[in-house]
C-alpha cells in the first residue's frame, strides 16, 4: 500500500510539473504575443488610489500593470511578471508601463499628486533604465520629476552585479522619488533602510491586515513609523481593507493608506472618474 502510495505521489508530482512547465511557457508565449501588439490594448495599465490615512482623500496612484488576452480575459500580474522577469521582456514592458503612467499623471493634472510605478530588479540591472528615465523626463519639462516615484523591492539588491544603490541614486538626481515597497517582508530591511536612500516606505499588508486587533502588529508599525520619520521618509500602508485598520492607523499617525477600503486597481478611465468625482465633492 505504501508503495502504491508512494507511486501515486510520484504521478501527482511529475503531473503538477507538467502542468507547472505548461502555465510558465504559456505565460512566456502569451506575453511575446501581448508585446508584438498593440500595447495599450494588450497591455493595459490600471490605478489604485493611495490615500491621506487622516482624510481619505487621494493622494497618488500606484500604476498596476494587467494583461488582455485574445478572447479579452484580464490577468493580474501573478500570471506574466515572473515570466517576464526571467526572459528580460519585463524590460519593454516596464518601459510601456512606465510611459503611460507618466502620461496618465500628465493628463490628470494636480488632481493627482504623484504616480507609483513598480520597477522589477532586473530592469533596474538594465544600463539603459536611467537614460531612459531620462529621455522621459526631459521629453515633459513641465512634469515634477517628484510627483514619479519608482517602487522596488528588496530583492532588487540581491544577485545583481550592478551597485543597486548607484544606480539609486543617479535615479534621485534625476529628482524622481524612490519607494521601498514590500517593506518588512525581507531578510535584511534595516540593511535596506540603512543602504538605500529611499524617501517612502510601503509597509507589507501582512503587517498591515488585523492590525487593530494585534498589539504586537501595532507595535511592528508604530516602530516602522517612528524610524521612517527619524530617516526623513514617509510611509504608506499597503492592503488596507478593514476600517478598524484604518482607525488604528490614523491613530498612529501612518501618513498614507492604499488598499481596498479606499479603492480596488481600476482602468485608467475608470480612475479617471473617481478623481474628477473626488474634485467635485471637495469643490
Ligand atoms: P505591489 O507592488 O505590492 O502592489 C500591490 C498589490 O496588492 C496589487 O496587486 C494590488 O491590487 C494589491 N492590493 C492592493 N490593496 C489591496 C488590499 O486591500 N488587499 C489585498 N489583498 N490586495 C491589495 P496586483 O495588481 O495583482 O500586483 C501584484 C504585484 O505585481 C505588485 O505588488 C507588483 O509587485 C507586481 N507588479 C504589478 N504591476 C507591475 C509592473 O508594472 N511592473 C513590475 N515590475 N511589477 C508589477
Ligand atoms: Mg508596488
Ligand atoms: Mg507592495
Ligand atoms: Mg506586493
Amino acid at each position: 500500500a505504501a508503495k502504491r502510495a508512494g507511486g501515486n505521489r510520484l504521478h501527482i508530482f511529475s503531473d503538477d510539473l507538467r502542468v507547472q512547465v505548461r502555465e510558465r511557457l504559456d505565460a512566456e508565449a502569451r506575453l511575446r504575443e501581448a508585446l508584438a501588439g498593440d500595447l495599450v490594448e494588450t497591455l493595459p495599465i490600471w490605478f489604485q488610489p493611495i490615500v491621506s490615512a487622516e482624510t481619505g482623500g487621494i493622494t497618488g496612484a500606484e500604476a498596476l500593470v494587467r494583461m488582455r488576452t485574445p478572447s479579452g480575459r484580464i490577468l493580474g500580474p501573478g500570471h506574466f511578471i515572473a515570466a517576464a522577469e526571467e526572459t528580460g521582456l519585463i524590460v519593454p514592458l516596464g518601459e510601456h508601463v512606465l510611459r503611460r503612467a507618466v502620461r496618465q499623471l500628465l493628463e490628470w493634472g494636480d488632481r493627482l499628486g504623484y504616480m507609483s510605478v513598480n520597477v522589477s530588479p532586473r530592469q533596474l540591472a538594465e544600463a539603459d533604465f536611467v537614460p531612459m528615465l531620462a529621455n522621459l523626463l526631459a521629453a515633459h519639462p513641465h512634469l515634477d520629476p517628484s510627483r514619479l516615484v519608482i517602487e522596488i523591492t528588496e530583492t532588487a539588491l540581491l544577485g545583481f552585479s550592478v551597485d543597486v544603490r548607484e544606480r539609486l541614486e543617479m535615479i534621485k538626481a534625476l529628482g524622481v522619488r524612490i519607494a521601498l515597497d514590500d517593506f518588512g517582508t525581507g531578510y535584511s530591511s534595516l540593511t535596506w533602510l540603512q543602504s538605500v536612500p529611499a524617501d517612502v516606505v510601503k509597509l507589507d499588508r501582512s503587517f498591515v491586515a488585523g492590525l487593530s486587533g494585534d498589539p504586537r502588529k501595532a507595535s511592528i508599525i508604530e516602530a516602522v513609523l517612528w524610524l521612517a520619520r527619524s530617516l526623513g521618509m514617509s510611509v504608506v500602508a499597503e492592503g488596507v481593507e478593514d476600517p478598524a485598520d484604518w482607525q488604528a492607523l490614523r491613530g498612529l499617525d501612518c501618513p498614507s493608506c492604499q488598499g481596498y477600503l479606499f479603492g480596488k486597481p481600476v482602468p485608467a478611465a475608470e480612475f479617471g472618474q473617481v478623481l474628477r468625482r473626488a474634485v467635485e465633492q471637495a469643490a
